[in-house]
C-alpha cells in the first residue's frame, strides 16, 4: 500500500494504465539538406495539427467548450506562420537539422512567455511546451501515448497529468493516481470536476506499478493498493458501492436548507483556494464561501499577483456565487507557506513568527494591493474580508484601518466600493478566542480557525508527525474556547463561523451546533453530509449535550459521548 494525498473523492479499482512520455532526445546536425529538413518540418507540423484536432474531436464527447479551449489555444499554437517559420529560418541560416531547430525555437519561445509579467502569456510557455513536444515527437518518429484510446476500465498512473491529458480521459478511466502534485494541482481540479476518484503526490508509485497490474484506489483516505488480496479487493468494493450509494442519496439535499428538526437554521459553507472551486461549492448545495484561502493566489506565482490580477478572481468568484456570501481572507502567508520570490527572515520558530497580518501589517504595499482589489470586486456580490492571525485588538483595529483607507482612496478615485462589506476576523490564537467579547465591538464576525487555534492551544506543531496525537478538537479545553468565541460574539450580536477541519466532521457537527455556531464552512464534498446530520438533529438536545461536552474530561469522553447522543 502506499500513501498519497486523496484528491478528488472515491473508490475503484481497475488495471493499471501507466502513463509513460517519450523521451526526446535532441542531436544537432549541421550542413543539411536545408529544403529536405524543411519538408520534413512541414509534414511534422501537419501532423502535429491533425493530432490535436483527433485528441480534440474525442476529448469533445466529455468535455465543455470552455475545457476544451485548451485545445483550441494549441491549433492556434500550431498554426502560428511565426513558429514554423522562425524554425524554418534557422534551418536556412544556420543549416542544422529539424529537430534541432525546432527545439531551439521552442527553448527560446518558453523562455520568453516565462520571463513575462502576466499570467496570459505564461500560460502560452505551457501551451508551447505542449505543442512543440508533440512537434518533436513527430519528427523523431516517438509515439505519444493517446490516452483518448483507452477502451477498458483502467487507473492512469503518471508522474502528473497536464492539461491536456486530463482532457483527454474518456468514460472508462476510473481514476488516476500522480508521483507529484497536491490537492490544488490542476489534475486534482479536473479529477474534482470530472468526478473521478485521484490520489496525488503518491511517492514511489512509478517504481511499483507497471501497466497491466490491478490498482485498488481509496481516493477518501489517500490509498493505492498495488496487486491487492482478494480481501482487500472485496473490501474496496464494499467502500465503493456505499459511497457511490451515499453520494447519491446526498443529492436531493442540494437544495434544502440546513434546518434542525425544530427549526434552528444554520449555515453550511464551503472553502475554496481558487475561483474554480466555487462552482463545486455551488454543486455541492454550498450556502457561500466560508473561507478563500487566497495565498494560493500568492504562492502559484513568480510575483505578487498584481491589484488587476487579483481583482479578476475576486470578482469570478463573487459572480459564481450569485450574491450569496464569500467570505475571502486577506494574505495568510509565513509559517510553512513561502513565496518563491520574497524572502522571509530566518526564525528559529516561523510558526509563531513573522506571517498573515503581521506581515500585511508590516508591508502595508502588499496589503494595500489585495484590500483594493477586494475593495473594486466588491460590487459583484456579496462580500467578507477576514484577516488571519489576529492575537490583539489593536491588530484588528489597524488592519481595519488600511481597509478603510483603501475603501477612502477608491472612492475618492471615482471607482464605486460597496458600502456593505463585512469586515471580520479568524480567531485561531488563543489569546483572540479568551478576548472575543472585546473583539466583537469591532468585528463584524469571526472565522474560527481550528487548524490553528488547536496547534497553538495544545502548543503540537501542526505539520509534526510525532505530536499529532494532540491535534484534538473534541479536547473539552478546544471546546471552551470555541465556547468562548461564540458567546463572546453573541453578546455583541455578531455572528461565527469555522473555517477549520473540525467544522467538517460529522462527529463535530452536533456539539458546534449546540454550542451555538452559526456558520460550518468545509471542503465542498463534505457539505451535503453535514445537512444530513444537521436536518436529523435537535437544537435544544444538541444544546444540552454540548454543555456536558464542556464539563468532561478528555477528547475521547467527548467523542463517546456525542457517539451515544447522536444515532
Ligand atoms: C485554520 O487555521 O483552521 C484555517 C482554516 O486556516 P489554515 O488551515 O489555512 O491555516
Ligand atoms: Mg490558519
Amino acid at each position: 500500500m502506499l500513501k498519497g494525498i486523496a484528491a478528488s473523492a472515491g473508490v475503484a479499482t481497475a488495471k493499471a494504465y501507466k502513463l509513460e512520455q517519450p523521451v526526446v532526445v535532441i542531436n544537432k546536425t549541421t550542413d543539411v539538406d536545408a529544403a529536405k529538413e524543411i519538408e520534413k518540418l512541414d509534414a511534422a507540423f501537419e501532423k502535429t495539427i491533425k493530432d490535436i484536432e483527433g485528441v480534440k474531436e474525442r476529448a469533445a464527447k466529455r468535455l465543455s467548450e470552455e475545457e476544451l479551449a485548451v485545445f483550441d489555444a494549441h491549433l492556434m499554437m500550431a498554426n502560428d506562420p511565426e513558429l514554423i517559420g522562425q524554425m524554418r529560418n534557422m534551418i536556412n541560416t544556420d543549416g542544422v537539422n529539424a529537430e534541432y531547430a525546432a527545439a531551439q525555437v521552442a527553448d527560446m519561445m518558453v523562455a520568453m512567455f516565462e520571463s513575462m509579467d502576466n499570467d496570459y502569456f505564461r500560460e502560452r510557455a505551457a501551451d508551447v511546451k505542449d505543442v512543440t513536444f508533440r512537434l518533436k515527437c513527430n519528427l523523431l518518429g516517438l509515439e505519444i501515448p493517446d490516452l483518448t484510446a483507452i477502451n477498458e476500465p483502467s487507473i492512469i498512473v503518471a508522474h502528473d497529468l497536464t492539461p491536456s491529458d486530463t482532457a483527454q480521459l474518456n468514460e472508462y478511466v476510473k481514476g488516476f493516481v500522480t508521483a507529484i502534485g497536491g490537492k490544488t494541482s490542476h489534475s486534482a481540479i479536473m479529477a474534482n470536476s470530472l468526478e473521478i476518484p485521484a490520489v496525488v503526490g503518491t511517492t514511489g508509485i512509478l517504481e511499483a506499478v507497471n501497466t497491466g497490474d490491478v490498482i485498488g484506489m481509496d481516493a477518501l483516505d489517500g490509498e493505492v493498493f498495488v496487486n491487492p488480496d482478494a480481501e482487500t479487493v472485496e473490501r474496496l468494493a464494499v467502500k465503493e458501492k456505499e459511497y457511490k450509494e451515499e453520494k447519491q442519496a446526498l443529492k436531493v439535499l442540494i437544495n434544502a436548507k440546513s434546518v434542525t428538526v425544530d427549526g434552528h437554521e444554520v449555515e453550511l459553507a464551503g472553502n475554496i483556494g481558487n475561483a474554480k472551486d466555487a462552482e463545486q461549492v455551488i454543486a455541492n448545495g454550498g450556502e457561500g464561501v466560508g473561507l478563500f484561502r487566497t495565498e494560493f493566489l500568492y504562492m502559484d506565482n513568480d510575483h505578487f499577483p498584481t491589484e488587476e490580477e487579483q481583482f479578476a478572481v475576486y470578482k469570478q468568484v463573487l459572480e459564481t456565487m450569485k450574491g450569496k456570501k464569500v467570505v475571502v481572507r486577506t494574505l495568510d502567508i509565513g509559517g510553512d507557506k513561502k513565496l518563491s520570490y520574497f524572502e522571509f527572515p530566518e526564525e528559529m520558530n516561523p510558526f509563531l513568527g513573522y506571517r498573515a497580518i503581521r506581515l500585511c501589517l508590516d508591508r502595508k504595499d502588499i496589503f494595500k494591493t489585495q484590500l483594493r482589489a477586494l475593495c473594486r470586486a466588491s460590487v459583484y456580490g456579496k462580500l467578507c474580508i477576514m484577516f488571519p492571525m489576529i492575537a490583539t485588538v489593536n491588530e484588528f483595529k489597524d488592519a481595519k484601518a488600511v481597509f478603510e483607507e483603501c475603501k477612502a482612496e477608491l472612492i475618492a478615485e471615482g471607482t464605486p466600493v460597496s458600502d456593505d462589506i463585512q469586515i471580520g476576523m479568524m480567531v485561531e490564537i488563543p489569546a483572540a478566542a479568551v478576548l472575543a467579547d472585546e473583539f466583537s465591538k469591532y468585528a463584524d464576525f469571526f472565522s474560527i480557525g481550528t487548524n490553528d487555534l488547536i496547534q497553538y492551544s495544545m502548543a503540537a506543531d501542526r505539520m509534526s508527525q510525532k505530536v499529532s496525537y494532540l491535534y484534538q478538537p473534541y479536547n473539552p479545553a478546544i471546546l471552551r474556547l470555541v465556547n468562548m468565541t461564540i458567546q463572546g460574539a453573541h453578546k455583541n450580536g455578531k455572528w461565527v463561523g469555522m473555517c477549520g477541519a473540525m467544522a467538517g466532521e460529522p462527529n463535530a457537527v452536533p456539539i458546534l451546533l449546540g454550542l451555538g455556531l452559526d456558520e460550518f464552512s468545509m471542503s465542498a464534498t463534505q457539505i451535503l453530509k453535514a445537512r444530513k446530520v444537521v436536518n436529523g438533529l435537535s437544537y435544544e438536545q444538541m444544546q444540552e449535550m454540548a454543555q456536558k461536552c464542556l464539563s468532561l474530561d478528555t477528547a475521547q469522553e467527548v467523542l463517546d459521548f456525542v457517539q451515544s447522543e447522536v444515532k
